[in-house]
C-alpha cells in the first residue's frame, strides 16, 4: 500500500497542509504520523484535527505528552518550554485528551512507527551513538522502523553480518534478510538546513525521502502574533 509518512508537525499548518496537498498528489493510499503534532509553532488546535482526520494512525511524540502532562517538560530547553506552555493555553480540551490517547508504538504488516527509538519509546532518547543505534536495530521486530524527533533525515541499515551502514535518506529499496531504522525528517521544523517541510512515501519496497516548499513567512507572521520565541520563528527560515 502507497503510503506517505509524515512526523513533527509541530503547529506548523501551513507546512502541514503544503505537505497533505503534495502527498495526494503522490496518490498515497495512506497517511502515518511519527507524532509531535504540536510544540514551537502558532496552530495546534488545526494541526492534531487534521492529522487526525487525515492519518490512518499518528503516534505519540515528546511535545504531545509535554502538552497532555504525560511526561516532564524540564528536560525540554527554554524555548520548547515556553512552546509546551503556550500550546497548554490554547489547545482545546477534545484535542488535548486525543493526544493523551495516541500510543507510543505502532506496528503495521510493513513497519514499525514510533517516534523517538523503538527499545525505549517513553525515554525520548535520540539515535546519536553508534551502540545505541546497534541496540535499536537489534531489538527491532520487524525489518523497518520509521522514526521522528531530530528533525534531520537519515537512514541506519543493518546488514546480515551485523555492520551498521549510515546514509542518506533520500531512496531505499529495502532488501531481504536487512533493517532499517529511517528518520523521515520534519515536517513543520526541518534542521537539517534544508528549510522545506520534509516527508516520506514508502511504495512497493522502496522510501523515498520527499521535500515540500510551504510559505514560511506566514507561519512565522502567525508565530510573532501568537508571541513565541524569536529564535523559534527564526530558525524556519534557515531549516536548523
Ligand atoms: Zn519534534
Amino acid at each position: 500500500m502507497k503510503t506517505g509518512i509524515i512526523s513533527d508537525i509541530h503547529s506548523n499548518f501551513e507546512a502541514l497542509t503544503a505537505v497533505l496537498s503534495a502527498l495526494e498528489r503522490e496518490k498515497v493510499e495512506r497517511i502515518v504520523c511519527l507524532g509531535d503534532l504540536v510544540g514551537y509553532g502558532p496552530d495546534p488546535n488545526a494541526c492534531v484535527e487534521t492529522v487526525l482526520n487525515s492519518a490512518a494512525f499518528s503516534v505519540a511524540g515528546n511535545h504531545d505528552h509535554g502538552v497532555a502532562g504525560l511526561t516532564p517538560i524540564e528536560p525540554f530547553n527554554l524555548h520548547a518550554r515556553t512552546a509546551v506552555e503556550w500550546t497548554r493555553t490554547q489547545i482545546e480540551p477534545r484535542w488535548m485528551s486525543a493526544l493523551s490517547s495516541l500510543p507510543l508504538v505502532a506496528v503495521d504488516d510493513a513497519f514499525m512507527a514510533v517516534h523517538a527509538t523503538p527499545n525505549f519509546p517513553a525515554k525520548w532518547h535520540y539515535l546519536f551513538s553508534e551502540d545505541e543505534i546497534a541496540d535499536n536495530l537489534e531489538a527491532m521486530t520487524v525489518p523497518v522502523c520509521f522514526v521522528g524527533h531530530s528533525h534531520a533525515p537519515v537512514a541506519f541499515e543493518l546488514n546480515s553480518e551485523h555492520d551498521i551502514l549510515m546514509r542518506p535518506a533520500d531512496e531505499i529499496r529495502f532488501q531481504p534478510g536487512r533493517k532499517y531504522l529511517i528518520n523521515v525528517g520534519s515536517v513543520g521544523q526541518p534542521r537539517d538546513g534544508d528549510p522545506r517541510a520534509a516527508y516520506g512515501v514508502l511504495s512497493d519496497g522502496v522510501f523515498t525521502l520527499k521535500r515540500e516548499v510551504y510559505d514560511i513567512a506566514a507561519v512565522q507572521a502567525r508565530m510573532r502574533q501568537a508571541g513565541l520565541p524569536a529564535p523559534l520563528i527564526e530558525r524556519l527560515s534557515t531549516g536548523q
